[in-house]
């Protein structure tokens, strides 16, 4: 862990690895309330932005490299890009091989259909970090502690960040929507 914290230091940056670090804790915390591996959660959470760097050629090159620059939806709005170029990053320099863990980190973002325990934890923690404040968070970390309903808090969160990117005219990836719909309608 001490390792990585380094690692991630140096590609990332100081805030982006106390965002990291929060994330993880959270991850914890909810790890006590859900069914979920707590080692796990710890170390998607920690690695969760570990492609987040502040360069975006760099990011755009690593991606590219990786053959993920592909996808129009990426291009078109670069912030999603370090999600899945984050879960290849993990797999190859941190050494992660967990299934369950790299697309905690694939999906941390955008969602998808059918998340695993593991990816809605990693989701929602990085959502309401202690650091976190917008108009909505308490009620969504309401949900998560006090009524103990994680997917209500995923589609609230959902809901949220898909108000954000219209406000911003930004683009809605798929995943996003088929992530609320299979909550919604076919869980
Ligand atoms: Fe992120
Ligand atoms: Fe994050």
């Amino acid at each position: 862990m001490e390792k990585i914290k380094k690692e991630l230091l140096i590609t990332i940056g100081e805030k982006r690895l106390g965002h990291s670090i929060r994330v993880m804790t959270e991850a914890k915390k909810l790890s006590k309330y859900y069914d979920v591996d707590e080692e796990k959660v710890a170390m998607a959470g920690l690695l969760h932005d570990c492609a987040r760097y502040e360069d975006k050629a760099q990011l755009l090159k690593e991606s590219e490299e990786f053959g993920i620059i592909s996808d129009k939806l990426y291009t078109g709005n670069v912030n999603l890009l370090h999600a899945p170029l984050g879960a290849e990053v993990a797999k190859k320099k941190f050494n992660i091989s967990d299934i369950d863990i790299l697309n905690a980190i694939r999906y941390h973002t955008t969602g998808r259909e059918n998340m695993s325990m593991l990816e809605k934890i990693v989701y929602i923690a990085d959502y309401i970090e202690p650091k976190r404040d917008f108009e909505g968070i308490e009620y969504v970390r309401n949900i998560c502690y006090e009524e103990k309903d994680l997917d209500k808090a995923l589609i609230s969160s959902i809901d949220n960040t898909i108000k954000f990117i219209i406000e911003k005219n930004l683009i809605i990836h798929v995943d996003t929507i088929k992530a609320r719909n299979f909550l919604l309608y076919y869980k």
